[in-house]
């Protein structure tokens, strides 16, 4: 089928190499669909998840973890807007990580993460996560030293064994029945000057423009080098990244909404069976609903 095909392409494949610039293209988008199309399947997607979503609640059993990455602008926050539209607001939590407080620098650096894990039954989604302690903390060192290390943490391994960290405690989430699902949304350094531009311009978008954005934006390169080796040492069998094309929002969000949809489908969800004792309690209060005097 051509949409498995077009997922796997996405796919980081574990223990190899790959190289962002060559490999994955921001611009991207399926030939063989039209804007149009995707949008239809993008709804169709939307109303698999409520059902999918619906399911998972009521079974109690698994949890669905979304973890989302990417540059300023690449289309987080609408990206969630819309895949997540159609869920009921119990059965999902969103979580915005942002520079961390004095209590959570106070702890071990995957110590708020976990905090915020997804019950079972539920869908989390980190908008950013643990992965900005090799990413923003790597490309800003003076960061790293905001975090109370003992020396012997801090050497130049610091970076494998938290990579490997980060495997583990992946690892175990999942034997634990805690899927994940991690996207890296690519947009180019050209569409995000665009998108930049366009926050200044139109008045209701100045809000989400600071310029701290702009001064991010310098480290392009940095970034582009610490993603480059989060996903070559962070894409495994239990939980591989996603490289979605971000250039076109319209394939972003139909790329994402399918995949999420298919995870769910595939792990086979089904609503808890009840036992026949409890079949006979619900005849035995529809008798006496009916009966009512
Ligand atoms: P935004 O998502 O645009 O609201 O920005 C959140 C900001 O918090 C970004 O500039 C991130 O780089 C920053 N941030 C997120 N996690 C961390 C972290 N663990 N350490 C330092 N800064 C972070
Ligand atoms: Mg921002």
């Amino acid at each position: 089928m051509e949409f498995d095909k077009l997922i796997q392409s996405f796919i980081v494949p574990p223990k190899q190499k790959i190289s962002l610039k060559k490999d994955y293209d921001p611009a991207y988008k399926a030939d063989f669909l039209k804007k149009e199309d995707a949008q239809q399947i993008l709804q169709e997607g939307i109303q698999q998840l409520a059902k999918y979503q619906d399911i998972l609640y009521a079974q109690n059993t698994y949890a669905l973890l979304i973890v989302l990455q990417a540059m300023d602008a690449a289309g987080k926050d609408s990206t969630i807007k819309h895949v997540m539209s159609g869920i009921n607001p119990q059965g999902c939590q969103v979580f915005s990580f942002k520079v961390p407080s004095a209590e959570e620098l106070d702890h071990d650096y995957l110590w708020r993460y976990f905090k915020a894990l997804p019950e079972r039954g539920r869908i989390g989604i980190f908008n950013r996560s643990y992965y900005e302690e090799v990413l923003v903390v790597r490309v800003h060192p003076e960061i790293l030293e905001r975090q109370q290390l003992p020396p012997e943490a801090k050497g130049k391994e610091i970076w494998n064994r938290r990579f490997e960290e980060i495997n583990h405690f992946e690892k175990y989430l999942v034997s634990n029945g805690i899927i994940i699902l991690k996207f890296f949304l690519n947009v180019s350094k050209e569409e995000q000057k665009r998108r930049f531009l366009k926050r200044i311009e139109q008045p209701e978008k100045n809000w989400k423009f600071s310029l701290s954005d702009v001064k991010e934006r310098g480290h392009w390169d940095d970034y582009m080098k610490a993603y480059e080796d989060v996903f070559n040492y962070t894409s495994t069998e239990w939980a591989p990244w996603y490289i979605i094309p971000a250039d076109y929002k319209w394939f972003t969000r139909f790329a994402v909404a399918t995949i999420i949809s298919r995870q769910l489908q595939s792990l086979n969800l089904a609503y808890p069976t009840v036992s026949a004792e409890h079949v006979q309690e619900l005849l035995k209060a529809k008798d006496a609903l009916e009966n009512e005097k």
